[in-house]
């Protein structure tokens, strides 16, 4: 469970070093806890950034789904710390960068390769989904890279910022326009539900193929239209020595109607995940390094659309407060953050309170 200290005693256990990176909330840190001498990623979440409720839910949420999961393809959480002023997540280190860096540096990619990724990413959501949490940023850039000390290495799943448990369907747009799948996209009737991790998973299986995505889907979320969602060409050059068994997984992945998406459970007893890994090691990519040079600068600026995004787009007059704002609230209340699903503080309730989520 989390902690709720005194920033000088988050420092006093952790040797805070270098920044392996940073996103809309959060600065991630490599650390190291001074009792154990262990290597960590903090992630460091200012409380000023996730002042709106809608932000704060979020947190809240990505909290609770790390308390719980353990998996060895997802990111492990060894603690929690909050202050008065930050949240800090305890981190397993992750050695190697994300699926984008793995490739680019590896200078070539197999169908061996990218099917060890998706056994992984497989076996992540077959675990999160049958206890009915769905990610909802499944994407390059939150699948990294474990190096091993033995030279063979794991995919691990990150960023749970905007998981969550799912009581029944979901409506709120959320994701990266990219990887959204179009239930979520072009807001269905009926709401959505875990399937929608795997079709992000497909649009990560035709990057990791072609370098580059299936669908040219607008960055702005509310131009996307049906008309967007046409059939993945697997005719193009890229495709020509790939096996029949890939080509079949990105299908069932890309299926439009959720309902005919094949669960992860499913996936992991297909044959391509059976085959000799030998001759698939042997179908080099070199085109994917080449094509995914244009698309991954692209891609990164092509950040996640997060509720919390979408209500500041809404709202462009009222940003985030630039202080913290919960310091009144006493200590022992602060850790609220991962038991309840309410949100602290009366404070927010006074704030503009943006429009969001989107029926
Ligand atoms: P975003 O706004 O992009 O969703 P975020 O604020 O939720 O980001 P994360 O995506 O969790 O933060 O982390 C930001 C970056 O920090 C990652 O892209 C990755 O490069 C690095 N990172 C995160 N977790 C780890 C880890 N456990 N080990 C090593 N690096 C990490």
């Amino acid at each position: 469970d989390g902690k709720v200290c005194e920033e000088d005693e988050v420092l006093g256990e952790f040797e805070m070093m270098n920044r392996l990176g940073d996103g809309n909330f959060a600065d991630v840190v490599k650390c190291r806890r001074r009792s154990t001498r262990t290597v960590h990623a903090a992630k460091i979440i200012p409380k000023y950034r996730v002042y709106r409720p809608e932000t704060r839910a979020l947190m809240k949420s990505e909290l609770s789904v790390l308390q719980i999961v353990n998996h060895g393809n997802i990111i492990h959480m060894h603690d929690a710390y909050e202050t008065r002023t930050h949240v800090y997540l305890i981190l397993e280190f992750v050695n190697s960068g994300d699926l984008f860096d793995m490739i680019v540096k590896a200078g070539h990619f197999s169908e061996a390769d990218a099917r060890a990724v998706m056994y992984d990413m497989c076996s992540a959501l077959q675990y999160l989904h049958a206890r009915r949490i769905i990610h909802r940023d499944i994407k390059p850039e939150n699948i990294m890279c474990h190096r091993r000390p033995d030279g063979g290495q794991v995919m691990k799943l990150v960023d749970f910022g905007l998981a969550t448990k799912v009581t029944g369907p979901l409506f709120d747009v959320c994701g990266s326009p990219t990887y959204m799948a179009p239930e979520i996209a072009l807001r269905s009737s009926h709401g959505y539900n875990v399937e929608a991790d795997l079709w992000s998973l497909g649009v990560v299986m035709f990057v990791m193929f072609t370098g580059f995505p299936p669908f040219n889907i607008p960055l702005n979320y509310d131009k996307i239209t049906s008309a967007h969602y046409g059939e993945p060409d697997l005719t193009s050059e890229e495709w020509v020595d790939v096996t029949e068994q890939a080509k079949e997984l990105i299908t069932l992945l890309l299926q439009r109607n959720p309902d005919k998406r094949t669960s992860a459970n499913r996936l992991l007893r297909l044959e391509w995940f059976k085959r000799e890994t030998r001759a698939l090691a042997a179908r080099r990519r070199q085109s994917v390094i080449l094509n995914l040079q244009q698309f991954r600068p692209e891609s990164r600026r092509s950040s996640r659309v997060s509720i919390a995004t979408i209500s500041t787009a809404a709202n462009p007059s009222s940003p985030e407060p630039p202080t913290p704002t919960i310091t009144t609230t006493p200590a022992d209340e602060l850790w609220s953050l991962a038991a309840s699903s309410n949100t602290i503080g009366s404070s927010d309730t006074a704030l503009p309170s943006p429009q969001l989520l989107m029926n």
